[in-house]
């Protein structure tokens, strides 16, 4: 039984601000029992991670968060309790890496053009994993140098879709992703969904196209939500019969709305996806 699962965050590996070491230490002590690490594309901080959670006698579940695009919307997909060593989904995850490096400097290229010179050397000094630059690394070198008060305010005006620096990408497809975290052993669940700008009907086809591969369950809970989404969310889980995350998506304190492990609690008729993880959580059985 566990009191406060957080089953969805970032590391240095991908765009958080903590080693995975340090995301596990500070998880420990803001009181969370189970904590899956789910890096962008990225599986290169779960044995540190696992260390640590040793360490520090919390169970941690492997975990990922897959780039995807559906009707040309950017998804993420997050797989919990992976083998981070099957094949499969490592050749995938290389696969959805590769596309980065080519984004990166069409991104900077288009950032140029509105004046703003010089920021994909400036986003590589914030990226600690060279294969992962990503929008948050542009976001912080910007506010670095001075010209926008904070990350959002990054987004706002040149990161989000429509905005100058945004480069169309396409990542893996919803089934490929699955399927990926599938082959691994892991269960596949849809991240933060109040985020997707997408209509009712597409909403619905994501979700079924998203159960018909195999995936079976939604962050009901995540620190990217307001309380209308998680009511929203609840009641698809609810209708497709879908297992319920507890997510806080993490990054880095200053940057991220919510703590490790300070999210709401689940609704209490949902059915918990770490019910299903008990059994592939080398550590669960013997926390104490
Ligand atoms: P990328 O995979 O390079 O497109 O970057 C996606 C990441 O950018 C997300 O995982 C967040 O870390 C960050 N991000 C996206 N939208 C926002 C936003 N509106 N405000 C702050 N960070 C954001
Ligand atoms: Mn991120
Ligand atoms: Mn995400
Ligand atoms: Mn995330």
């Amino acid at each position: 039984m566990f009191l406060n699962p957080d089953l969805h965050c970032h590391s240095t590996v991908s765009d958080g601000w903590l080693t995975p070491a340090e995301v596990v230490r500070r998880a420990a002590a803001n009181g969370v029992d189970l904590l899956a690490l789910t890096d962008h594309d990225e599986v290169g901080g779960i044995d540190e991670a696992g260390a640590a959670a040793r360490e520090c006698g919390i169970a941690l579940v492997p975990g990922v968060e897959i780039s995807v695009t559906f009707r040309d919307e950017t998804i993420h997909v997050v797989g919990l309790g992976i083998d981070h060593r099957n094949v499969r989904l490592l050749d995938g995850l290389a696969q959805v890496r590769s596309g980065r490096e080519q984004r990166a400097q069409a991104m900077s290229d288009a950032l140029d053009a509105v004046g703003l010179h010089g920021v994909l050397d400036g986003a590589r000094r914030f990226a600690r994993n060279p294969a992962l630059v990503g929008r948050a690394h542009f976001a912080r070198h910007i506010v670095a140098s001075g010209l926008m008060p904070d990350v959002a305010t990054v987004f706002r005006y040149y990161l989000a879709r429509g905005k100058p620096g945004f480069v169309p990408h396409v990542w893996a497809r919803i089934d490929d992703a699955v399927g990926w975290i599938r082959a691994a052993g892991g269960v596949a669940v849809i991240a933060h969904p109040g985020r997707y700008r997408l209509s009712a009907s597409d909403m619905e086809a994501l979700f079924d196209s998203f159960t018909a591969g195999g995936g079976e369950a939604l962050e009901v809970v995540s620190g990217a939500h307001a309380e209308s989404d998680v009511l929203r969310f609840a009641s698809v889980a609810r209708r497709r019969g879908l297992l319920a995350s507890r997510a806080s998506d993490f990054h880095g304190s200053g940057e991220s709305p919510v703590d490790l492990g300070r999210c709401d609690p689940l609704p209490p008729d949902l059915v918990p996806v770490w019910s299903r993880l008990g059994a592939i959580v080398p550590s669960a059985g013997s926390h104490p």
